[in-house]
């Protein structure tokens, strides 16, 4: 697929492009609303992959051989399209992962490392994944790092307050998701790193949720790192992405010992090969890496100033809908969001995710009923009880969107929800 094969075509029109939105589930359409889990895969994305398991398939970085090499092309192609997609100066900062968390644990591991001692402090926030948050607890058990969280306010935003209090000679490093997976929030990273590097310290921004809905540019939010999963961003599983600052990177440790990430071995010593594959032992996930490359392919041809416009309008439509069941409470959007812009780092906002309970029904059961009716929804805590403990609730209903959503998708979820709580 070309630029042009997406070009100037609204994202609802978009779907056809995703084969499992034609499905249907217990006899309705499927309506899938299960986006900040997964994203559904584009068929050029799965195309691309099965292209190169039938056609190119060989390990690469390896061989001399014809097709090793055309793989090892592919695998570099790829690297430098993550590059552009996330604005870094540099292909040697740009880190093939298997995800999100992947990408977490090698900063946490390495940059503990690398530059904290005893008693330096690492600063989370109330709304983190556990990817954000197990990683330093691991950290502080083996390294006697301290920890210090920032808290949410009552309308679902980081307390900027509250944080610079945080900051002080201690604190090495920020730890931020750039959007809330439970509440939608969109955090004002860049402002944030500001004041963390301020005060000496680097920041590790989670774009996890951030990556399939706002432009990425890191140079732009001056963070220090960054983490995004594939499957989020309509790529495939088993990949991801850490970008680091060059100068950081090089003087952390390997997070793996293995093949590839190796200068010369001896039993006495070991030297390190250069960035990035010194971050990369064992053989990597090179086909998942061209479906990823794909995907960032469709969607910037897709258009993120256009997903963010059709992403935000199904948003507030879906408040609007969703305010008018009785019992709803829905949760962070203190007041309308401001549509985010691409100074969403500067701006913050929120967008893209809505969740909420209806009365007293249970999360499990209104989410058990409305995948009755087709419907895909998250129930639960979403990785985040230390967010739901904030929020005073066990668990949420969530309905998370896509660029492929539509708002007639909006009134089937609305439908079915006044459905499911009519049953109570
Ligand atoms: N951070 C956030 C904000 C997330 O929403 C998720 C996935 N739910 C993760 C991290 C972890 O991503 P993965 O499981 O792909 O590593």
């Amino acid at each position: 697929m070309t630029h042009s094969d997406t070009c100037g075509r609204g994202p609802a029109s978009l779907r056809a492009d995703f084969p499992i939105l034609a499905r249907s589930v217990y006899g309705h359409p499927l309506v899938y609303l299960d986006n900040g889990a997964t994203t559904q895969k584009p068929r050029c994305v799965v195309d691309a992959m099965t292209d190169e398991y039938l056609n190119v398939n060989a390990n690469v970085h390896r061989g001399v051989h014809y097709l090793s090499q055309q793989a090892t092309d592919l695998m570099e192609q790829a690297r430098e399209r993550v590059r552009r997609f996330v604005r870094a100066a540099k292909v040697e900062e740009v880190v093939f992962t298997r995800g999100t968390t992947e990408s977490i644990n090698l900063v946490a591991s390495s940059y503990t490392q690398a530059f904290l001692r005893e008693g330096d402090e690492v600063v989370l926030t109330q709304m983190e994944h556990h990817s954000n948050i197990v990683p330093w607890q691991l950290m502080r058990d083996r390294y006697g790092i301290r920890l210090r969280v920032c808290p949410v306010t009552d309308d679902g935003r980081l307390d900027l307050d509250a944080l610079a209090g945080l900051l002080g000679e201690r604190t090495r490093l920020v730890c931020v998701t750039a959007v809330s997976n439970v509440l939608g929030t969109v955090n004002p990273v860049a402002r944030i790193a500001r004041m963390a590097h301020a005060c000496g310290a680097h920041i590790l921004v989670d774009a996890a949720q951030a990556a399939p809905h706002l432009p990425i540019d890191v140079q732009a939010m001056d963070c220090d790192f960054l983490a995004l999963s594939g499957h989020k961003v309509y790529g495939p599983t088993g990949i991801g992405v850490l970008y680091g600052r060059e100068e950081l990177l090089e003087q952390m440790p390997p997070y793996m010992g293995g093949g590839e990430m190796i200068g010369t071995v001896s039993f006495e010593h070991t030297t390190f090969n250069r960035l990035p594959y010194k971050f990369e032992a064992g053989t990597p996930d090179y086909v998942a890496a061209t479906g990823l490359a794909r995907a960032m392919d469709y969607v910037e041809a897709a258009g993120m100033e256009a997903i963010m416009e059709h992403e935000h309008d199904l948003t507030l439509y879906a408040l609007q809908r969703l305010r008018q069941v009785e019992g709803m409470r829905i949760f962070g959007y203190g007041s309308l969001p401001a549509a985010p812009t691409a100074a969403w780092p500067e701006t913050g906002g929120a967008g893209s995710v809505v969740s909420f309970l209806v009365g007293g029904i249970h999360h499990l059961d209104m989410g058990t009923l409305l995948d009755r009716l087709g419907i895909a929804v998250r129930t639960g805590h979403h990785c985040a009880e230390p967010l739901m403990r904030r929020l005073g609730v066990e668990g949420t209903v969530r309905a998370s969107f896509a660029l492929y959503n539509t708002r007639s998708e909006v009134d089937t979820l609305a439908a079915g929800i006044e459905r499911v709580a009519r049953m109570f």
